[in-house]
């Protein structure tokens, strides 16, 4: 028995475990989703193998928010490029501050 840790179905990494069942000493059923396609299975694991997929979800976890910070930035430097050069044509006034709905 080995961690289940490739999509069976498209071969993604990115499975997540959902739940998971005790069916003997050392024998685990975990529920998993892929996260690319969706695809819902379960499979035996060693309380090894957990400890591995504990590993890798803690690993993907790292690289998924260090792509979540990295879009971050760039989108917040891309607003940043375009209020500079509406500050610049002038096309930015005190009413463009003002709360929706609000009366001019
Ligand atoms: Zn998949």
């Amino acid at each position: 028995m080995a961690a289940m840790t490739m999509c069976p179905r498209c071969g993604s990494h990115f499975l997540q475990p959902l739940r998971c069942e005790a069916k003997a000493a050392d024998v685990m059923l975990v529920e998993l989703r892929c996260s690319d396609c969706n695809t819902w299975l379960k499979a035996p694991h060693s309380r090894a193998d957990m400890r591995e997929l504990d590993r890798l979800q803690a690993e993907y976890r790292t690289k998924i928010v260090a792509g979540y910070e990295r879009c971050v930035a760039e989108s917040m430097e891309a607003l940043v490029t375009c209020f500079e050069h509406a500050l610049a044509l002038d096309l930015v006034s005190a009413d463009d501050f003002r709360p929706r709905g609000a009366a001019a």
